[in-house]
């Protein structure tokens, strides 16, 4: 299936398994290396990542604990800033190694403000792991420590991304196609 629609767009095939595994592989080698002897707590941030932190959690060999989380946004009453509320963290932060899980790092502004929550909250050590990222987008300068895939600045779908909350399930990923 090279197009797909979704919703009202098409979408063409753009990154498959093969490739999409690859990356996976490699983002897991390398915390498994790093982050040894480190008692990573994973918080994976939610609804994009979920099908990525899938594959990667099972590749990770080292004793971790996951835990999922959701960003909530809401535009501010007196400016169009967007503040973004961290919900459903239980566990204790305080002191520990953090990987943040991500589907994707476009202008970067949703990972910066849950990386801020972190040292809010007092982590030890706070690491960035995205499966794709838009390095044209990104607007902040905090370092990512685990990139699956660089990639321009397309829209695309699958493999956990939505566009208009569809799309998620299809196991690759699309570009959209005549985007206006
Ligand atoms: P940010 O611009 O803050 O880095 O990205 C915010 C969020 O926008 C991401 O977590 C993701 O949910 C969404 N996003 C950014 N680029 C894309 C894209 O190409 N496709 C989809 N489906 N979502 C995206």
């Amino acid at each position: 299936m090279d197009i797909i629609q979704v919703d009202d767009k098409q979408f063409s095939i753009y990154l498959k398994s093969p490739q999409i595994e690859a990356a996976v592989d490699n983002i897991a080698q390398q915390i498994n290396v790093d982050l040894k002897g480190k008692n990573p707590l994973f918080l994976v941030v939610l609804n994009g990542a979920f099908i990525f932190a899938s594959d990667l959690l099972k590749k990770i060999t080292i004793p971790c604990e996951i835990s999922f989380v959701k960003l909530s946004s809401y535009v501010g009453t007196k400016s169009t800033s967007i503040i973004r509320e961290l919900i459903g963290l239980d566990e204790v932060v305080s002191g520990r190694t953090i990987v943040i899980v991500e589907d994707i790092i476009d202008t970067g502004l949703t990972m910066g403000a849950t990386i801020d929550k972190m040292k809010k909250l007092e982590a030890k050590d706070v690491r960035i792991a995205t499966l794709l990222f838009k390095p044209n987008a990104f607007q902040l300068n905090y370092k990512i420590d685990y990139i699956g895939i660089n990639i321009p600045n397309d829209f695309i779908v699958g493999y956990g991304l939505d566009y208009n909350g569809y799309g998620r399930n299809y196991p690759e990923i699309y570009k959209i196609l005549n985007n206006e």
